[in-house]
């Protein structure tokens, strides 16, 4: 089965995304932009999801159909590049969460510089801000994180790798042999053929592509296509996307 994904999108709770980057929004949008799955990445938080899975139940029950919301976090690691998480539950989502946040720096939010880090409630009302700006990396090395996010269920797919920032490849050069994934995200123009030509060393693996969008136009009209096999069935639940993303991620 072919399904159209965005997973990389953040909502308000990210300094550096718009206002209006409610999870209401997120999911009218994806919505809009005929999305299948679709997953909610804030930088060192998953505290929108719930709120997020409560707005996609009000638009099934509207609408008939909704995109699938897969639980996700964009960590930064202590050698400083970002990595996507996606997790099976919120459940395990938020003790990932709750496992990084005890291995976080913790310095104020400057709302002026960073801006605003807003949750919301189940309707989709602003209910307070994150006062710990969220842009401090963890003191934990990527393949420690890597592992307890695996370790949970996850799916772990280091983000924007052609980036000249905040890179796996930026940070270190190459992917160490014992990074414990396969898959990686390309930035939106980044051409996955012409990456595998830039890098043969990393032909065979497996990459998506994500919007990273920080404002609701920037979220994927149509969606990045993953062919997910059909062992998985035809009625896709995030622990099964997750799992068929693990699969992917690691041969
Ligand atoms: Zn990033
Ligand atoms: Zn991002």
């Amino acid at each position: 089965m072919i399904v159209r994904c965005d997973l990389h999108i953040h909502s308000a709770l990210s300094p550096c995304a718009s206002d209006d980057m409610t999870p209401g929004n997120i999911l009218g949008m994806a919505y809009l932009n005929g999305l299948d799955v679709i997953a909610i990445t804030d930088h060192q938080s998953c505290g929108n999801i719930r709120s997020a899975l409560a707005a996609r139940c009000r638009l099934f029950e509207e609408q008939g159909r909704a995109p699938l919301l897969i639980p996700g976090m964009e960590l930064e690691c202590a050698e400083g590049f970002h990595i996507l998480c996606y997790f099976p539950s919120v459940e395990s989502a938020e003790d990932f969460w709750h496992f990084c946040d005890t291995y976080r720096i913790h310095i104020a939010n400057k709302p002026t510089v960073f801006g605003e880090q807003v949750y919301f409630d189940a309707d989709d009302a602003p209910l307070g801000v994150e006062k710990d700006l969220l842009l401090t990396s963890s003191t934990l090395d990527s393949i420690t994180l890597a592992n307890e996010a695996l370790r949970l269920g996850a799916a772990v797919i280091p983000a924007h790798i052609d980036r000249d920032s905040y890179s796996i490849l930026a940070s270190l050069g190459s992917i160490p042999p014992e990074f414990p994934s396969r898959g990686y995200e390309l930035s939106r123009n980044c051409s996955i053929d012409a990456f595998r030509t830039l890098h043969p060393e990393l032909r065979e693996n497996f990459y998506i592509t994500g919007s990273d969008a920080h404002n609701l136009t920037g979220i994927f009209d149509g969606g990045f296509a993953i062919l997910v096999p059909d062992k998985y069935g035809d009625e896709l639940d995030a622990p099964k996307f997750v799992e068929a993303l693990r699969a992917l991620t690691s041969e």
